[in-house]
């Protein structure tokens, strides 16, 4: 309403509308048109849609051509909206638009597609949503209003940010959920199989591929996608990510911890699948006593196909990851809890000590030497397997600031990166572990021989050697002291 009332003041006798200009360019925009500098007014929606999750889907050419990863990936989203979800995927060359119209069963449209009359039986067919897949151009562009595209996919080069905008856009029209995806190659440098490794581009390389600052940065940004696209299109910069009512963004997604209904959800579907399957497989074996060796190779080999593509995208392993990351979450909280102040004093209970401003190496409660001694000698006797976490701080990799995920996987240090869980760790633990010896030492012992250690008595050496050991945890390589941290923290709480 303030919008119209500002219309009203300014008695506009112009109206000029646009859905792709971006706050930088207004200026060049009133020049172009020969706007007055005083009187001119700007009203601007959001380009971003709340209900669209924007995403980016890595996939390694080493592995996989453009071609595959596009099969799979349009195969997984037929699947998941079925004939009623329309699927647009947005190529950089008419051959690939045709070339995948083909492999997909959909239409395709480009500017030399047909005459007039043809193309708009195309676009017909789109917006009355007659037919599911469609490859397009750029040429593809305003204009086309059609309300139930639940996907839009991107494959090759995309230069500019407002295109991009402007084609993933058309995404989810009419307010449901919705998906904008960008199938982008993870792409390699080096000779030899040793020196062969996944580069991300600079800016600059991409620049000279024509591709502009924001949409690389757009690739590239290890944070929400919406605050550069809120940025760029609409000069907003207060956005510190995916916000109440916003599809999360896939960095947003992979952030935050996963909920347990979608767990369990994940965990229905895979039961689901695998029902089928037995149940597809039965009716062939009953039905085909004189089944031929072909058809029952057949049968065998989409069963296999169905299967690999579920590992391949990994449903099995994050379902049985969903429930140990939400361990991981507790397990940062319970960090960030314990790095401030003394740790024996927290562990003891001396609440009102704790914030006192001592540290544990200057804490003179009741036994904090005997605590400070053993955390001496654990620290010299652990050792980190290889992989299992910082060996400054002991925490994980993928948490400790000291390093960042590669493209391809691993992790490299940061220059001038620094734990930021310096000193807590061990620290912790030996605390929680002094402070509840008894139950502590139940603790312990449950867990190794979970783990296969048979343990009778307490014995330093050994227990402080299977801390060190490598375990794979709610996705991340980690090792068995931090687990057990969160194991002990649960102890602690109890008494
Ligand atoms: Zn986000
Ligand atoms: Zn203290
Ligand atoms: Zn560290």
């Amino acid at each position: 309403m303030l919008g119209l009332k500002g219309l009203v003041e300014t008695e506009t006798q112009l109206v000029y509308l646009t859905a792709t200009l971006r706050p930088s360019d207004e200026a060049e925009f009133g020049r172009l048109v020969g706007l007055p500098r005083e009187g001119v007014r700007w009203f601007r929606g959001t380009t971003t849609r709340r209900n669209v999750q924007y995403q980016i889907r890595r996939y390694k050419t080493e592995e996989e051509s453009e071609e595959d990863a596009l099969a799979a990936l349009a195969e997984e989203k037929k699947q998941k909206y079925g004939k009623q979800g329309q699927i647009i995927v947005y190529c950089d060359t008419v051959k690939k638009a045709v070339q995948y119209a083909k492999m997909l069963e959909g239409l395709c449209y480009h500017r030399g597609v047909g005459s007039q009359e043809e193309k708009k039986a195309i676009v017909r067919q789109l917006t009355e949503g007659r037919h599911q897949v469609f490859t397009a151009t750029n040429a593809l562009g305003l204009g086309v209003d059609a309300p139930t595209i639940r996907v839009v996919i991107h494959v090759g080069t995309v230069r500019r940010l407002r295109d991009y905008a402007q084609e993933s856009g058309r995404a989810g029209r009419d307010r449901e959920k919705s998906e904008a995806i960008i199938l982008k190659p993870i792409r390699y440098q080096g000779r030899g199989r040793k020196q062969r490794r996944a580069v991300e581009e600079t800016a600059e390389q991409a620049e000279m591929r024509g591709i502009e600052r924001a949409m690389w940065e757009f690739l590239e940004t290890a944070g929400c996608v919406r605050v550069v696209l809120d940025r760029e299109m609409d000069g907003r910069t207060d956005r510190k990510g995916c916000e109440d009512g916003d599809e999360r963004c896939y960095r947003c997604e992979a952030a935050a911890p996963v909920a347990m209904e979608t767990v369990r959800q994940k965990q229905k579907w895979r039961e689901e699948e695998d029902r089928r399957l037995v149940e597809i497989l039965d009716e062939q074996e009953t039905e085909g006593q004189g089944m031929s060796p072909d058809l029952r190779a057949d049968v065998e080999v989409k069963t296999y196909r169905t299967r690999a593509r579920r590992r391949k995208h990994g449903w099995d392993v994050r379902i049985e990851q969903s429930e140990e990351a939400l361990e991981v979450e507790r397990f940062k909280e319970i960090l960030e809890e314990w790095a401030t102040g003394c740790m024996w004093c927290r562990a003891t209970g001396e609440e009102k000590r704790v914030y006192s401003g001592h540290r544990l190496e200057e804490c003179m409660e009741e036994d904090s030497g005997v605590v400070r001694q053993t955390v001496e000698r654990v620290r010299r006797k652990i050792r980190w397997e290889k992989y299992s976490g910082c060996f400054d701080c002991g925490i994980p990799q993928g948490i400790c600031k000291r390093y960042r995920a590669k493209v391809d996987g691993g992790y490299e240090r940061v220059q001038g990166g620094s734990c930021q869980f310096l000193g807590v760790l061990i620290e912790s633990v030996v605390s929680m572990w002094g402070a509840n010896s008894s139950e502590a030492e139940v603790f312990f012992q449950e867990r190794m021989r979970q783990r296969g250690v048979e343990w009778d008595g307490l014995d330093e050496g050994e227990l402080v050697k299977w801390m060190g050991r490598k375990v794979r945890w709610g996705g991340f390589e980690s090792n068995e002291m931090c687990r057990a941290m969160v194991g002990l923290y649960k102890v602690h709480n109890k008494n």
